[in-house]
């Protein structure tokens, strides 16, 4: 008997080769694919009591007609039937519209049932489906209806009839596809029986325990590719085991000009046993903005050099490649490393003389942006690569890398924190450190949410802290159709800010600008000659200007909670009291919303937690690949109880030695069947 998945849904009576082709465009081709074909809700057409709907709630219940249907025509062929209904003891109007061949049918006494929405003021039921039980057509009556998604020619009730076709005849068929022990320990439905729910849902207690045993599926499917991957990698043990020696360490950091705080020694320790380990690290470091994770990143790389190997900082942007590369430079000056900067503006000698010093050996450490993997860079003997979650390593730049001829360590880091349900489904591939206090002696950031009106004031605040030597920025409003009028607006208001200011040296930093000048504006705000700096969200990641005692974001409504505190997070970074003001006159309600949290917390982890609230999971790494995968059924926030309990299975899976076991006819040949369907698990298992 060949398996469901292999069956042409031709196959099936009633789907002609019209409906095949289809059905081939919702992705369905086999039995298999049409029975995995799920409702996304289903129309409730279960009888209830009229007493128990709440007046503007859509239900069904069940009547006597006790009058002569009423038609009333208006032109090009609408119409308003109606009649009054006994329902419950009540008596009721019942509306259809457009719905006068119905007239006929609506004779007194008779029972009906009606589907609609009910209007408690007028007593009166807009009906949207009708039935009249003892029919031949009364199959919904008190049942739960599946509504799928479709479209052209295929309609609800043909969808409806061939599912339940395919039920009948293929129901059977339908494999376990998880292990029996999972199965057993929390008692989920078979995979037969929750399918055929799915479709067929009968009451809701046995459609919520379908739908629970189809949720853990799918989160456990998706766990088990993240882990089976993750074991993956351990198990092959190809990667570099860089021996740092602890002493060295130790002696880097006394020579800090501040202690580590608790939780930068536990990530740093963390990342040198993944470090020391014969495969190859791949680790997520987060931590909220300000809690220092560039000097643990720092540390990492200078214990990669000291221990023979190569390291690479990859970051977003060519500020902050400069920005990092001078601050590299000072802290491992004294200790005799050499740093190099790759950007796409040096000159074609000095490229060339790097591309050299990189592949003889002599550069110690370089920071560039993504270019840095991708054009022909070849590294003498490259151990680790610190990068950020943007540029979080793909298979594709693993294996790039491997082809250049090594298998590096790879350390990510996040601007922000990650609400845990995220971070479990986009990073569940990753191991994951986490800092969780600030360095000592910071001070927590005052944020104000002010109207646009109230900007002169904001104005003379700046100014006053100007006079006790500290400085400020402005951001400009983000705009983000248009480059070319966000870098006019920053112009402008450069222009405003200066003019408010004579007697002070206001910078401007924009995308636009060539990176020269970018560097000379950062680098004499850096050194206090500048001090306001009037800037597009370039600064957003990673600046570094522990002067800076004021963060000025206009029109903040714009900036999504994330992006804003990250900028807010600009400042606060020395001793200094720092201060955020929010200009905005939000008319949205989420818009006010945002203000509101921002200035409620300072906690990077609770801003993050709100966000993915407002936002919604899809949205919240913004418009960038987000690594986030598109459920069937399950929702990752909403089932997030069930998310953990699937990646805890499917970690403890992929660690078991008998999942590996090649060629046994065991009993994981079906689960990997599934996993080799992803290209990860293509040819990589073997190698
Ligand atoms: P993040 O990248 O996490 O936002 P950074 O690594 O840029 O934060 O650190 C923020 C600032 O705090 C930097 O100026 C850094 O030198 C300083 N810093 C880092 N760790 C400590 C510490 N343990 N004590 C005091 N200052 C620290
Ligand atoms: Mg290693």
């Amino acid at each position: 008997m060949s398996s469901i998945d292999e069956i042409p849904v031709r196959q099936l009576k009633g789907v002609s080769a019209l409906k095949e082709g289809e059905l081939h465009a919702f992705g369905i081709h086999t039995i298999g694919d049409l029975l995995n074909y799920f409702p996304f809700r289903y129309e409730d057409y279960r009888i209830r009591e009229l007493t128990d709907v709440k007046n503007g709630d859509k239900a069904t219940v069940l009547g006597r007609i006790c009058s002569m249907p009423v038609l009333q025509r208006y032109g090009r062929g609408k119409s308003r039937l109606s009649c009054k209904v006994e329902v419950d003891g009540l008596l009721v109007t019942a509306v259809w519209f457009n719905r006068h061949f119905l007239r006929e049918q609506l004779t007194l006494d008779r029972e009906v049932m009606l589907t609609g929405k009910w209007d408690q003021q007028r007593r009166q039921i807009t009906v949207s489906e009708s039935e009249f039980p003892g029919e031949r057509d009364s199959a919904k009556r008190d049942t739960l209806q599946p509504v799928y998604s479709i479209g052209g020619n295929i309609t609800q009730s043909w969808m409806r009839k061939t599912m339940l076709a395919a039920l009948t005849q293929y129901g059977g068929m339908i494999a376990e596809n998880l292990p029996y022990d999972l199965v057993d320990k929390h008692r989920l439905m078979t995979r037969g029986e929750a399918v055929r729910r799915l479709h067929l849902p009968g009451d809701t207690r046995e459609g919520g325990e379908a739908r629970r045993r189809m949720v853990y599926e799918e989160l456990f499917l998706f766990q088990l590719k993240l882990q089976a991957y993750r074991a993956m990698n351990r198990r092959r043990q190809d990667g570099v085991a860089i021996r740092v020696d602890s002493d060295v360490i130790r002696s880097f950091a006394e020579a800090l000009p501040f202690q580590l705080t608790d939780g930068q020694k536990r990530t740093v320790n963390e990342i040198l046993v993944d470090m020391r380990r014969p495969s190859s690290m791949n680790r997520l470091l987060q931590g909220d903005v300000g809690s220092g994770k560039t000097v643990v990143a720092a540390i990492a790389l200078y214990g990669a050099v000291k221990a023979g190997y190569q390291g690479a900082l990859m970051v977003p942007t060519e500020i902050l490649a400069e920005q990092h590369a001078r601050s590299l430079q000072r802290l491992f000056e004294s200790f005799g490393l050499q740093v190099g900067l790759l950007t796409g503006s040096l000159t074609e000698k000095r490229r060339r003389d790097l591309l050299a010093g990189l592949q003889m050996g002599i550069i110690d450490v370089v920071v560039g942006t993504h270019a840095l993997i991708q054009d022909d860079v070849y590294f003498h003997n490259l151990g680790l690569v610190v990068t950020d979650e943007q540029h979080r390593f793909g298979v594709n730049q693993r294996s790039i890398l491997r082809h250049k001829g090594g298998n590096p360590d790879v350390l990510t880091m996040t601007a922000t924190p990650i609400p845990r349900t995220l971070a479990i489904t986009a990073f569940g591939d990753m191991d994951v450190s986490t800092i969780k206090e600030m360095p000592h002696g910071r001070k927590p950031i005052r944020t104000y949410w002010v109207k646009h009106d109230a900007l002169d004031r904001a104005l003379g605040f700046i100014r006053k802290q100007v006079a006790s030597e500290r400085q400020a920025y402005v951001i400009c409003p983000l705009i983000e159709e248009s480059e070319k009028l966000e870098v006019q607006n920053a112009i402008d208001l450069h222009m405003a800010i200066s003019g408010a200011f004579p007697d002070l040296q206001v910078g401007l930093l924009h995308g636009r600008m060539p990176a020269s000048e970018k560097d000379e504006v950062m680098g004499s705000f850096a050194a206090n000659e500048t001090q306001v700096l009037v800037a597009t969200t370039v600064v957003e990641v990673g600046v570094d200007v522990p002067n800076a005692t004021v963060m000025i974001i206009m029109d903040a409504e714009r900036f999504g909670l994330s992006q804003l505190h990250q900028l807010r997070g600009r400042v606060g970074r020395g001793e200094h009291q720092s201060y955020c003001i929010l200009v905005a006159d939000p008319k949205s309600e989420t818009g006010r919303e945002r203000m509101k949290v921002m200035t409620e917390t300072n906690d990077g982890f609770e801003v993050a937690r709100r966000d993915l609230e407002l936002r919604g999971p899809g949205d919240f790494f913004g418009t960038k690949q987000s690594g986030l995968p598109e459920f069937r059924v399950a929702d990752m926030v909403s089932d997030y109880e069930v998310l953990e309990l699937a990646r805890d299975d499917a970690a403890e899976l992929a660690n078991r030695e008998a999942f590996w076991l090649e060629g046994a006819d065991n009993c994981y040949t079906k689960l990997w069947n599934v996993l080799r369907r992803d290209p990860i698990f293509q040819g990589e298992q073997l190698d």
